[in-house]
């Protein structure tokens, strides 16, 4: 049974502030690959009706979230994700950086805040979590994010139970660990952890009681099997996540997939309103490669469910044109985003 179900009525249900309001909806955890499949090729539009559906009966106030993300330790990494820039094999012209500091890192999620961003995710290009003075200060940046009413999310690679611990006592809601793809294709993609390993990490995040943050890239070369094996890997999990970031690849030259094709627009849709049926009451996070898409095709991801969007690297200031144009477009279709933690005083500036 998920977290998010109510031990008498198995129905969504959760006190978690951006919680899906309604008790109607089973959530299930035995799907098929069939099933799952059968939804996928659906026509489109009755797909993204289904997920509509769902999503309006789960989500009532149909709001969306910002997220912002920022790399505090970029590249160097020695794991060999096919995708990945940061992986210090492939030669992609991304410089190993040092972890950033503590005070630089909080005046970004100050910005971002400003910006309209009410969860900002840490992300180092680490294969695991070390002791130390590095994880002491990420401790303390999620500390600091906490203190600006924000959520505040990791990704950081494998880590331990004790530093699981020690994440959620520093106040840390949420941690990414994806799974990328199917177990069939996972190999293919990655050959320096195993899929299991990331499972074991995601079952020490669960424990730990941090919410999970746990999804997949669609354009990795899978067949769309492997696409619905990932949907079916994430549903029929005990728990499902909270968070499910779906990501489009963007090839970057330089890396083993950088001739990989450009995913389509409709097959993201697809994959994003799969999701949001196998898993109703998980935001649904539109991620990497929305930059990519028209104005419609977004506008389409939330239809079939997307109820979050990243703003990748880009730090949330007003005037950055990328976020303006954003803003612009929740503007025009009267998208409501989900409003910041307003009762959180703002910390002076360090
Ligand atoms: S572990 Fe993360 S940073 Fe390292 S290569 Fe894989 S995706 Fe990139």
């Amino acid at each position: 049974m998920s977290s998010l179900e109510s031990p008498r009525t198995g129905h969504a249900h959760t006190s978690h502030s951006h919680a899906p309001l309604s008790l109607e909806v089973p959530l299930r955890h035995d799907w098929s690959l069939t099933e799952v499949r059968a939804l996928y090729d659906l026509p489109l539009l009755e797909l993204v009706y289904r997920a509509q559906t769902v999503h309006r009966q789960v989500w009532k106030e149909n709001k969306v979230q910002l997220c912002s993300l920022l790399s505090i330790k970029t590249g160097g990494c020695p794991e060999d994700c096919g995708y990945c820039p940061q992986a210090a094999r492939y030669k992609t012209g991304v410089a190993a950086e040092k972890l950033m500091a503590v005070p630089e890192v909080l005046a970004a999620a100050r910005q971002a805040r400003e910006a309209g961003a009410t969860r900002f995710c840490m992300g180092a290009a680490w294969r695991e979590v070390k002791d130390g003075p590095q994880f002491d200060s990420v401790l303390e940046m999620v500390k600091g994010v906490k203190s600006l009413g924000m959520e505040a999310c990791c990704t950081l690679g494998m880590l331990s139970d004790a530093q699981a611990q020690k994440l959620k006592a520093a106040g840390l809601d949420a941690y990414n660990h994806n799974l990328d793809t199917s177990e069939q294709h996972y190999g293919d993609i990655i050959s320096t952890r195993t899929y299991d390993d990331r499972l074991k990490t995601l079952a020490r995040v669960r424990n730990a009681g941090i919410s999970v943050c746990c999804g997949g890239i669609i354009g990795l070369g899978e067949s769309v099997d492997d696409r619905c094996g990932l949907l079916v890997a994430l549903a029929n999990q005990e728990h499902h996540p909270e968070s499910v970031p779906v990501n489009a690849l963007v090839p970057v030259e330089g890396t083993p997939l950088a001739k990989n094709a450009r995913v389509e627009s409709i097959d993201l849709i697809r994959t994003i309103a799969c999701a949001r049926i196998l898993m109703p009451a998980s935001m649904v996070r539109l991620s990497a490669g929305r930059e990519q898409m028209n104005e419609e095709a977004q506008l389409l991801c939330m239809m079939a469910g997307a109820n979050s969007v990243f703003f990748g690297e880009k730090l949330l200031t007003t005037g950055n044109p990328e976020h303006e144009k954003d803003l612009a477009l929740f503007a025009k279709a009267g998208v409501a985003p989900l409003e910041p933690n307003v009762d959180v005083p703002v910390v002076a500036k360090q």
